[in-house]
């Protein structure tokens, strides 16, 4: 059976499809996620380029060197603002988990940047880091 997840945004605009197993799940507790998400950190999931497909509209695109060093494209929805997606440098997608149609299937096991954060962030125990 073909892997098919999808996707998108708030107000439906923008949506997107994935093909093929996340090679990560985690939360990432960045300050650059913490901007983006306004929460403390950003879940979600790590796909190849080319098993993602943005499959309606036309995001916004934000290009940024992030706080870690590397640059990232982030794509929004122009229309209802929402965070969608993020493009590495390394050939992966980085998908928000709540963008998800179906929410239920982010497993996490991992989490990044965990030290630093603010003293009201959930930093889970049970995470691996990274
Ligand atoms: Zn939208
Ligand atoms: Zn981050």
């Amino acid at each position: 059976m073909s892997y098919l997840q999808e996707g998108g945004c708030f107000c439906r605009n923008v949506r997107y499809k994935i093909k093929g197993e996340p090679v990560l799940q985690l939360f990432c507790f960045c300050s650059d996620c913490r901007m983006i998400t306004g929460s403390d950190a950003w879940p979600g999931f790590m796909v190849r380029s080319s098993d993602f497909l943005c499959s309606l509209g036309i995001p916004k695109i934000y290009k940024k060197v992030s706080s870690e060093g590397r640059t990232v494209k982030q794509h929004f929805c122009k229309n209802c603002g929402s965070n969608l997606w993020g493009e590495t440098e390394f050939g992966l997608i980085s998908v928000g988990a709540g963008t998800l149609d179906n929410p239920d299937i982010f497993n996490p096991s991992n989490k990044v940047f965990t030290s630093g954060v603010p003293h009201w962030a959930r930093v889970p125990e049970n995470l691996e880091s990274l």
